[in-house]
């Protein structure tokens, strides 16, 4: 089963994809951790990328598709699946994809809009916190590390993002609200889109996908 996870930032795309990636058995393909991989891994096109962040700039569509593509045909054969998250995020972008599953003999079951509303995430990202030391990611509320500012795993000091302060995030979410409204409507008009309530908890949202998958089985 090949899916495209589509959400605002803060939405929970990640966190739904890390829980069932292993239930389904699918290849988890998030642009933002192929991005970080690829610049890590010190790769051509990881170089490349590594211009555009670093000059403040966006990956241009053609890079990330370009990447993405790669990732595709390397991984193809084992037919396993995808569960695309962070991607398409252009309708530009959700063409190519259309292009790419064409040419590599796989087809999109649908696509998942988790519609989330601008109080929740913002509870989301302004609580969250990240470990200076590991990454690991922690919430205020939702998903305390046991000893205040401290991490779990490796005893880090804890630190909010600068992103995830209330304006940025209300900037995020109007750029992306305009940004995939077009990608929404285009699968719409293929009969692809499904809708789930992302405002509920992170068990809730598995349930919902988990049911539409049940549904599309029998
Ligand atoms: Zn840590």
């Amino acid at each position: 089963m090949n899916i495209v996870l589509l959400g605002a930032p803060g939405a929970g795309k990640g966190t739904l994809a890390g829980a069932l990636k292993d239930q389904l058995g699918v290849h988890h393909i998030s642009t933002g951790d192929l991005i970080r991989l690829e610049i890590k891994g010190g790769t051509a096109i990881g170089l490349e990328i590594k211009r555009y962040v670093e000059s403040g700039g966006l990956v241009p569509d053609e890079v990330v598709t370009r990447m993405i593509e790669g990732k595709i045909k390397a991984t193809v054969a084992d037919k396993k699946g995808y569960m695309f998250d962070g991607f398409p995020r252009t309708t530009a972008q959700a063409k190519e994809l259309d292009r790419i599953m064409q040419e590599n003999k796989i087809e999109l079951g649908f696509a998942l809009y988790m519609e989330a509303s601008m109080d929740v995430v913002l509870k989301r990202l302004t609580g969250r916190r990240v470990c200076k030391a590991c990454g690991a990611l922690y919430h205020l509320t939702n998903m305390p590390s046991k000893k205040a500012g401290i991490c779990d795993t490796c005893g880090g000091d804890l630190y909010q993002r600068a992103d995830d302060n209330e304006e940025t995030i209300r900037k995020r979410m109007s750029v992306y609200n305009e940004s995939t409204r077009p990608i929404i409507d285009y699968y719409k008009a293929q009969g692809k889109l499904k809708a789930i309530n992302a405002d509920n908890g992170a068990d809730d949202v598995k349930g919902a996908l988990l049911k539409i998958l049940n549904e599309k089985k029998s």
